[in-house]
């Protein structure tokens, strides 16, 4: 229950929350290490959490650390069918309250969970990243900490200027858009791969009215409830957000089944989005409103680099792009196309960086990286090196080792094919391939570049000359979501890089942008007249 005010409250705009470096000396790493050590001697037992009630089902799995295989770091409750059918009724129940909040009461909420983020809880949600997902510091606070934070307080921001859009109003009438969350429930499935990821999802739509069934990721399960946990110690309502993990394709084939399901806001693979879409598609007629699909997937991210490019920072761009947090974001650069005149210098470059990265266990800060996230994705990573072995060059790397965790070498391939696989087809690992074209052939090269894999999520090109800079952008215009000109392909940041691709990368409504927030509302036009028609004739019917 919102209380009464006539105020319109001025939330003022969003800031990007700076980011710690962690560094030797640095308080904050003093603070990181204690936490990380504390919680390696924790072993939550992570519940569901229905309408706010925590539900231990019983049917329990354990959570392991990617690069220690015998460190168990919580064990996790998956839910039954009856509590899948639960969350939805909680959702549904808390929907009228929710949904009739002023947008500033509901925006607090977000605003106080960015800053325990910000704060007290910062040190655990890194933590939680570090240890569950093998990211290095670093990587945890640019996603853990800062990401999540900037989607919270942006979007506020964004949602504040979207209700700000209102259309005109003639003389004697007054006009309103009612930006209504959407009925039914909302259904948010995230993947391992970005902790802020996984909170955005849910939020997004509740920031907007809308109520959520919140299925984490089974391999990100600790920051997941960490999360959950500091969104109720925000004041978040019971029900608004339900935490449901457990077996994705069960849970999903319930919940896409129900008549209220409103919406789906899910980021992970192309291949479970389309199965997803395809269940809504056979449901259409059997729901009660038509389901919003928004959906992030896959990627197959390349740098292009022009004969005009710098070596230097080419170089360091692709051993940034390609192996950090093990290669493992959707944005990470996967195939490179450089000039033949430039190769031998920007390879030696790469391969010179990549022998001096140190991998292990992301406690010892002097690694770069960490562990691949499971077996099913050491395995497949696996067999790509196995491939490359046989039909291409391993230039560097090209080692997996399975001991104590998840652990892949970072690798250089070299092809003399731009179609083959591994220059088409996600790997998700810390693999890059790249394909020496002749200096002559840059607007072909840039052709494939364009046709050579279903994604278009991230690409970068390197050129010092203006025009490639330009021709590259015009010929790869619908090749990636979001353009990187002298840059890694990498990093993104809520309010100045919107994220999201097209093609086989997903619908492209930019997480942690207006676009985004525009799907979560359903618009309800309000005209009101001050002095209306006493008679049903017009004046031209009346008689000359
Ligand atoms: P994933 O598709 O395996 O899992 C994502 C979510 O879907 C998880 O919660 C998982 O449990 C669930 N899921 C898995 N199988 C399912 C099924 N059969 N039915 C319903 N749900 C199912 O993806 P992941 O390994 O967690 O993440 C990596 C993928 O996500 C990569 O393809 C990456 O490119 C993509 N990604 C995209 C973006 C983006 O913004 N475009 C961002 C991050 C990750």
């Amino acid at each position: 229950m919102s209380a009464p005010s006539n105020a319109i409250r001025n939330l003022g705009p969003a800031v990007n929350e700076p980011i710690r470096s962690y560094a030797p000396g640095e308080p904050e790493r003093a603070a990181l290490k204690a936490r990380l050590r504390a919680m390696e001697k924790e072993r939550p037992d992570i519940p569901l959490v229905i309408g706010g009630k925590e539900v231990r089902t019983g049917i329990a799995a354990q959570a392991t650390a990617p690069h220690k295989h015998r460190h168990v770091t919580a064990t996790w409750h998956r839910a039954r069918p009856r509590d899948v059918a639960a969350a939805v009724r909680a959702a549904t129940a808390a929907r009228k309250e929710w949904a009739s909040w002023r947008f500033e009461d509901r925006a607090a909420v977000l605003l106080r969970a960015a800053d325990l983020l910000a704060t007290s809880w910062r040190d655990t949600i890194n933590a939680a990243t570090m240890l569950g997902q093998s990211k290095t510091a670093f990587q945890a606070e640019i996603d853990a900490a800062c990401e999540l934070i900037d989607f919270w307080r942006f979007n506020v921001q964004f949602a504040t200027e979207l209700y700000e859009e209102q259309p005109i109003s003639a003389p004697g009438t007054m006009n309103m858009v009612d930006y209504r969350g959407l009925e039914g429930f909302v259904y948010a499935i995230t993947p391992f791969n970005f902790t802020s990821i996984a909170g955005n999802l849910p939020t997004a739509p509740a920031l907007m009215g809308c109520t959520v069934v919140w299925k984490p990721s089974n391999t990100a399960i600790l920051s997941g409830w960490h999360i959950m946990q500091l969104l109720r110690e925000a004041g978040l309502p019971d029900g608004v957000i339900n935490f449901v993990p457990g077996d994705a394709a069960a849970i999903t084939g319930q919940l896409l089944d129900h008549r209220d399901l409103g919406g789906i806001h899910f980021t992970g693979s192309t291949a479970v989005f389309n199965s997803m879409w395809e269940t809504v598609g056979r449901n259409i007629g059997a729901y009660r409103s038509y389901p919003r699909i928004v959906g992030e997937t896959g990627g197959k991210d390349f740098i292009v680099a022009h004969q005009s490019a710098d070596p230097v920072t080419l170089a360091a761009a692709i051993v940034r792009g390609s192996f950090e947090f093990q290669g493992q974001k959707c944005s990470a650069a996967s195939r490179i196309y450089v000039p033949r005149s430039l190769w031998n210098e920007v390879r030696d470059r790469v391969v010179a960086m990549m022998k001096s990265i140190r991998m292990g266990d992301v406690a010892d800060f002097r690694n770069f990286m960490g562990a691949v996230i499971d077996r099913k994705a050491f395995d497949r990573i696996s067999d790509y090196l196995a491939d490359a072995k046989k039909r291409a060059k391993i230039v560097c790397g090209g080692g997996a080792d399975a001991k104590t965790g998840w652990f892949i070498e970072p690798t250089l391939v070299e092809t003399k094919d731009p179609g083959y696989r591994l220059m088409c087809e996600e790997i998700f690992g810390p693999v890059v391939t790249a394909y020496a074209y002749p200096d002559a052939k840059w607007k072909e090269t840039l052709r494939t570049v364009d046709a050579t894999s279903p994604y278009a999520l991230t690409g970068a090109v390197f050129a010092r000359d203006r025009k490639a800079v330009a021709e590259a952008q015009t010929a790869l215009r619908n090749a990636a979501g979001n353009f990187y000109v002298n840059d890694k392909p990498t990093g993104a940041v809520v309010g100045q890089q919107p994220f999201g691709g097209a093609r086989s990368s997903g619908t492209n409504d930019k997480a942690g942008s207006k676009l985004n927030l525009v799907r979560w509302t359903s618009a309800r036009t309000v005209k009101e007249t001050y002095n209306a028609a006493r008679d049903y004739r017009y004046p031209f019917m009346d008689a000359e």
